[in-house]
């Protein structure tokens, strides 16, 4: 299909295109079609509201991407940071930038994938914007959700002595653009690979279960690899923190770091982007029973470290030994 059809549709066309598979949902009492939406939230919980900005060829590649699931990783990074916070996630705006050579079939697939994301997390669109865009695919999520002011984790609640926990595995998502990169053709063999990078489920379930069970002190999602991101979490609660290399899960199974395979993978895992895994921390004698609730939300949840009372965070062998990442791609944390 060609462009003609969408500037056929024209503006109030599209935008009902775009959201005729919307249902009604939870504490939506007017939803698309007014000036503003009016939403009500549970009483006694507070408001959860975070953004994203997602710019072709910047955050992603028409080429490589498919609408679909393009649609779905719009929505799937913003239910990250309410996942983060231990927020149930309830209602969200999307923004579209759309630049004139884009077709109604990309974006009904878009459409599609954005509100399958939505349906599985029980989040409503409730509003957003539709313009034409001269600098491509420009899409913009903004997600609203709730918890009560008691179970809101925050990066600021770290304390030395906790165990550093991480969701799943780390590095995949660097690994399926390197491939991409690297010329890869999407194939039914790297397909769960790249579904790290393209399709990246967010942990919501897990990321309540953990706020609702109190048993954690400080969590953040890892979109810029758990290095920087637990390094958020060190800062805004004043500590430091010990990475155990061979204790962080990678795609694929533990490897040698000594090998140059090993520590590629062990690069990606600390420095590589969008996994949307959760880093969290928490006592070490609530170590047992983080481990059965991860289990019970069908997550894996592995410790990886410790928090220290010095002001940085470093990465070490088993014994403890910081280490000399300088020569391996790590300056730009230097
Ligand atoms: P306004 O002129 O008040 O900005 P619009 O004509 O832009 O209203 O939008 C009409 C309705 O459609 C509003 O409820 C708005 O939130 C919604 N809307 C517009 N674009 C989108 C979109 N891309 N996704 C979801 N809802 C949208
Ligand atoms: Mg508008």
């Amino acid at each position: 299909m060609s462009h003609d059809n969408i500037s056929q549709l024209g503006e109030f066309g599209l935008i009902s295109r775009l959201t005729r598979g919307v249902q009604s949902g939870c504490g939506v009492i007017t939803g698309i079609g007014d000036d503003a939406a009016v939403t009500q939230p549970t009483p006694g919980m507070q408001l959860l509201t975070s953004t994203d900005l997602l710019s072709e060829n910047i955050h992603f590649r028409k080429r490589w991407h498919p609408p679909y699931s393009l649609g779905r990783k719009s929505l799937a990074v913003n239910l990250s940071d309410i996942a983060a916070m231990g927020g149930i996630p309830r209602w969200a705006l999307l923004s579209l930038g759309i630049p004139p050579d884009l077709t109604l079939d990309f974006l009904d697939e878009f459409s599609t994938g954005f509100l399958a994301m939505a349906t599985e997390h029980d989040v409503t669109l409730i509003g957003g914007d539709t313009c034409s865009s001269k600098a491509g695919l420009t899409i913009s999520v903004t997600i609203m959700g709730e918890q009560y002011p008691q179970q809101i984790i925050r990066r600021s609640g770290a304390v030395c002595g906790d165990e550093i926990w991480c969701t799943g595995t780390l590095g995949g998502a660097a690994l399926a653009l390197q491939l991409l990169e690297g010329g890869a053709d999407q194939t039914p063999e790297n397909d769960a690979i790249m579904a790290r990078l393209l399709d990246p489920a967010p942990r919501v379930s897990t990321g309540r279960a953990l706020s609702e069970s109190g048993l954690v002190s400080a969590m953040i999602d890892i979109s810029d690899g758990i290095l920087a991101d637990f390094g958020h979490i060190a800062e805004l609660s004043g500590v430091g923190g010990q990475l155990f290399a061979e204790r962080l899960p990678l795609p694929g199974g533990q490897r040698q770091i000594e090998q140059p395979e090993g520590r590629q993978a062990l690069e990606r895992a600390l420095t590589g982007g969008e996994d949307y895994e959760l880093c969290f921390t928490a006592r070490p004698d609530n170590h047992e029973k983080i481990a059965s609730l991860a289990k019970k939300c069908g997550v894996a949840a592995t410790p990886v470290g410790i928090v220290t009372d010095s002001k940085n965070v470093v990465v070490c062998d088993s014994h403890g030994t910081p280490l000399d990442m300088s020569r391996g791609g790590f300056n730009h944390f230097s």
